[in-house]
């Protein structure tokens, strides 16, 4: 496809070592050829593809040293030729540059273009795309590995496999429909049912796994909950290895919910400092109570910290009945004051001074979150994914109802819209409002 020259920085705005401008399109070396004189004899338009080649770039009012190289179509990024220019990565050096490359005809691309270049000239699918997004969003290695497994085809080859033996499927009912045999239709049914309940199981798997997959990329939500002064802020802070919530001597300060992104065995967790939970007069303590309750609503998992040196009381039980209906952990603070053990009932008991059970801590985050530890599998992560694949189901059950009772061509309908579900997720038959929605949470020059 000749599109015209597009042109964006592909690198973060701020300072750093170094920044690139892309530009990509139908001639981006005609660009190039006007603003980069390579060092020695060489000529831009006899530059070899995939070379880094030394010299002077053109940033209009100034000049810069760096480096060029050309990506060839069809083997490059976005299925078409480009430049890039790697320059000073000052935030002015850039931009010149970019600006450079307007004067010289490249137009400014729109979030998500290059990819969105690469997904219509058949370079990645739909799936693919939408994992180099979570790649470059991801908050924990899980949610990067997962969005690398996207990126990387995996999802799109399994879709593919079910849109393939559909298709087979489709055609035997064509031909069943077009020249009708009693006796053969019916074995033809029975077998069509057999076949398609296989396929519905192999989808049913790939749904299973969003349940973790959500968690990976949304986070498990954790509510630290517990009277005022037991020291919920103080091991939110030891958990999180830095100062963030306030810690104070006096009761209920800590009225906001403060949040943290904790990573354990490389999956997130974004741990919620609920305001003290205890009856109060104090207006702005009430709104804090009022968000600490909602918190605690949203939670997957709540934390109960008790101060083991004033033992429990009535009010810790009230903050326990508040949270009785959550995976719950129970830990009882501050063994470095005393020695008493009468308090036994709890999972951990900590000290946020010595770090004491922290790691155990940590440990029962991650069980009462994921269950025991398990690789880092081909998890669902996209709702987009997770809904589509959940429709192809539907419509599978709804054929394997028909095959029943239904004439063939019916069926037919059925396993043609699972094969249209299908079709979302790698982009064949996502509507342009879709494709529109994925590629605008992308950032420019990517
Ligand atoms: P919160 O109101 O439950 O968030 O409690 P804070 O984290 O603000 O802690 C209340 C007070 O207890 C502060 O003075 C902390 O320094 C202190 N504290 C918290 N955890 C411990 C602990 O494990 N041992 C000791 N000795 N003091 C602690």
């Amino acid at each position: 496809m000749l599109e015209e020259n597009i042109s964006a920085i592909s690198t973060p705005a701020g300072k750093g070592g170094v920044a690139i401008i892309r530009i990509s399109g139908k001639n981006p070396l005609s660009i190039a050829e006007k603003m980069f004189r390579p060092v020695g004899k060489t000529k831009v338009s006899d530059f070899e593809p995939y070379r880094m080649y030394p010299g002077r770039i053109d940033g209009g009012n100034f000049d810069d040293y760096g480096l060029c190289v050309y990506f060839k179509a069809p083997a490059s990024y976005t299925g078409e030729d480009i430049v890039e220019f790697q320059c000073h990565g000052g935030e002015n050096v850039a931009r010149g540059i970019l600006k450079q490359t307007f004067r010289l005809g490249a137009k400014p691309a729109g979030k998500g273009e290059f990819t969105k270049r690469a997904f219509l000239n058949g370079k990645l699918s739909l799936a693919s795309a939408e994992g180099i997004a979570d790649m470059i969003n991801g908050e924990s290695d899980a949610e990067v590995k997962a969005g690398f497994l996207l990126y990387s085809e995996q999802l799109t080859k399994k879709v593919c496999e079910i849109q393939s033996e559909l298709k087979t499927l489709l055609a035997g009912i064509d031909v069943s429909v077009d020249y009708p045999e009693e006796d053969v239709e019916e074995q033809h049914v029975a077998e069509l049912s057999v076949e398609l309940e296989t396929l519905r199981s192999k989808i049913l798997e790939m749904t299973a796994t969003y349940a973790v997959g959500k968690k990976i990329k949304s986070g498990v939500t954790v509510a630290i909950c517990g009277k005022p002064n037991t020291g919920k802020s103080s091991l939110l802070n030891k958990l999180l290895g830095y100062e963030k919530a306030i810690v104070s001597d006096l009761a209920g300060t800590t009225r906001d919910a403060v949040e943290g992104v904790l990573e354990i065995h490389g999956r997130k967790f974004n741990l919620y400092d609920t305001a003290g939970v205890r009856e109060s007069g104090d207006k702005i303590e009430n709104i804090g109570i009022e968000r600490a309750e909602s918190i605690i609503r949203s939670a997957d998992v709540a934390v109960f910290v008790a101060d083991l040196s004033e033992g429990m009381d009535e009010e810790d039980g009230k903050v326990l009945e508040m949270i009785k209906n959550k995976p719950l952990i129970k830990v009882f603070n501050k063994t470095d004051l005393t020695n008493d053990e009468t308090l036994t009932d709890a999972d951990v008991h900590t000290s946020a001074v010595t770090g004491q059970g922290i790691e155990k801590l940590k440990e029962l985050l991650y069980e009462k979150g994921f269950g025991a530890r398990s690789e880092d599998a081909a998890f669902l992560i996209e709702e987009r994914h997770y809904e589509a694949l959940t429709r192809a189901e539907e419509r599978l059950r709804s054929a394997i109802t028909a095959c029943e009772t239904q004439p063939l061509d019916l069926i037919g309908i059925d396993v043609k819209e699972a094969w249209d579900a299908l079709g979302e997720i790698t982009g064949e038959t996502a509507t342009e409002a879709i494709i529109e929605e994925i590629f605008s949470k992308f950032c420019v020059g990517k």
